[in-house]
């Protein structure tokens, strides 16, 4: 399967300062990002300038995905978009140890946006950031009714962190 972000920067090697925009929509399939989190069948967005230096090509812009995830308190399912903006470099020979490779006249973005993208999308969301969970006893889903069970540890737990404050000050 070829590579749909390889492109063709003959013309950006030659001359330092050109400029080329790739604006695609991506199968994410293309990325085998081999992670639950990326939505089979979405796309991924590319919005990127590529351009020219006189060492390499610096690639800059935004990447949008899709992801589906579960809250990690309460295991609701939780979905959403990661954005990021990246900045990378690419050279022909590699001086930068964080530089990715252009291979003759062909550069391929692939890689790069499949790692930034991995990286943008959360490990451990939440559905909200005061999420209660569920109750490690009973299981109850804390946001929807409350237990007596935790509420009693609950209460054991912060009154021994608040006597913890008091001898500190
Ligand atoms: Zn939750
Ligand atoms: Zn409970």
């Amino acid at each position: 399967m070829a590579s749909p972000l390889l492109v063709n920067v003959a013309e950006l090697l030659r001359r330092a300062g050109s400029i080329r925009e790739i604006d695609r929509q991506i199968e994410s399939e293309f990325f085998k990002f081999d992670d639950s989190r990326i939505i089979v069948g979405s796309q991924v967005d590319v919005a990127l300038t590529l351009e020219a230096l006189t060492d390499g090509i610096v690639v800059h812009g935004k990447l949008g995905a899709q992801w589906s995830s579960e809250c990690r308190r309460c295991l609701k399912a939780l979905t959403g978009r990661a954005e990021v903006e990246v900045q990378e470099l690419y050279q022909s020979v590699l001086s930068d140890p964080d530089a990715y490779p252009i291979a003759g006249e062909q550069l391929d973005l692939l890689e790069m946006a499949r790692e930034n993208v991995l990286l943008a999308v959360p490990l451990a969301p939440l559905c909200r950031v005061d999420c209660p969970g569920l109750c490690p006893q009973c299981g109850i889903d804390l946001q929807v009714e409350p237990c007596s069970c935790t509420r009693a540890e609950r209460d054991d737990r912060w009154a021994a962190l608040d006597s913890l404050r008091i001898d500190e000050s």
